[in-house]
């Protein structure tokens, strides 16, 4: 059993000044908390400063251009599912956001963290107490995988309600950090690694979300998970679909709780233009499963958590085509 960490808190002004302080391997930054204080907690992240970003101007608001909507990392759940241009112009965004946790959790839980939060795998997600008598694993402490005991990498699974309705948006993130700021597609976060799959430097802060707002589309979002609330998705499918007459003309699908990483769905162009029949849910259906490689690292089956995907994204794609005739 671990000590429990001993932490000082900063509170920079700036986005400038947060950068500045972070120190690889020392610090984190701190938002919401919901899932970073649990971790450090149960000794599963490690910290000795933590730097609160959120009382960073830069990082609130939501506003809303013609072609684009602008969401600050800063801004929490609970904002994004009550604020009406949200609710009016990117739905999609405001039920993802109300299917995460519980309202206690989203009064202060953010977009950024829920974006940039942890991967999650039963044997990691314990207390310090359960993984010592488990001899730990891979990802903390240990040096063997309890899912894959041969494999070199970690499978725990990112499970962020928002990040795949972001996807579907095709929204794309505002990030600065020490060499500067950028602009990268929300899919260029992340990497398929368990234990390494954020692809931000050391210091990177994501400043803001941009969402595209496309005429014509319609969008939805589905979780699997054993409660009806205050529960991770173990699978979650968004869909977001453009329909002509009695044809699909546009399809983004978009996955969480199924990998290490949040991920489109690819090799769907091919179904632009066809119409939704038994052929098209076919290849659909073909289309998630390859996507997708649940593991043993929840108490809900991998076989089921597949299964439910693929039937996720056809009652998605069925309903959102019903609905745009
Ligand atoms: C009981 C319980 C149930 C939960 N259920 C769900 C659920 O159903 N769905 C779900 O998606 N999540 C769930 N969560 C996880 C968590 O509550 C949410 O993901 C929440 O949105 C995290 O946001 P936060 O602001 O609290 O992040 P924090 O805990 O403050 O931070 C999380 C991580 O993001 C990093 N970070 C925060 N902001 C930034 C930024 N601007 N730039 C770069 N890095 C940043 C932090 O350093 C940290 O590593 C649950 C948590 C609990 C405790
Ligand atoms: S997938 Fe393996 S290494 Fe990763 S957290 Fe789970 S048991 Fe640990």
């Amino acid at each position: 059993m671990q000590a429990l960490q001993t932490l000082s808190i900063q509170k920079p002004e700036t986005v400038a000044q947060a950068i500045a302080l972070h120190r690889a391997g020392e610090s984190r930054y701190l938002a919401g908390g919901t899932d970073l204080v649990p971790n450090l907690r149960r000794n599963i992240q490690k910290a000795q400063t933590l730097i609160d970003v959120s009382g960073l101007a830069e990082l609130r608001g939501i506003h809303a251009g013609e072609q684009s909507l602008r969401i600050g990392a800063g801004v929490t759940l609970e904002s994004l599912c009550e604020d009406a241009t949200v609710r009016a112009r990117a739905p999609l965004l405001a039920k993802a956001a109300s299917l995460v946790a519980g309202p206690t959790h989203r009064i202060c839980a953010t977009v950024g963290g829920n974006l940039m939060q942890d991967t999650r795998c039963y044997f990691y997600n314990q207390s310090d107490w359960w993984r010592t008598t488990n001899e730990y694993c891979m990802k903390c402490e240990g040096d063997t995988c309890r899912v894959a005991p041969k494999s070199e990498r970690c499978y725990a699974c990112y499970s962020g309600d928002l990040a795949p309705a972001l996807l579907a948006l095709g929204a794309e993130a505002d990030i600065a950090g020490p060499t500067g700021a950028r602009r990268e597609p929300i899919a260029a976060l992340f990497a398929d690694d368990g234990m390494r799959h954020l692809k931000l430097a050391p210091g990177d802060l994501l400043i803001s979300i941009d969402v595209p707002l496309e005429a014509g589309w319609t969008a939805d979002y589905e979780k699997l998970r054993i409660r009806g609330a205050i529960d991770f998705p173990l699978a979650g499918i968004a869909v977001a679909l453009k329909r002509d007459g009695d044809r699909i003309a546009g399809l983004r699908v978009a996955c969480t709780g199924l990998n290490s990483y949040p991920g489109l769905v690819s090799g769907l162009d091919a179904l632009i233009g066809q119409k939704p029949d038994e052929a098209f849910h076919a290849a659909l259906d073909k289309a998630v499963r390859k996507e997708i490689q649940p593991m043993a690292s929840t108490l809900v089956a991998a076989g089921y958590r597949r299964r439910v995907a693929a039937g996720l994204a056809r009652r998605l794609v069925e309903r959102l085509y019903a609905a745009a005739a």
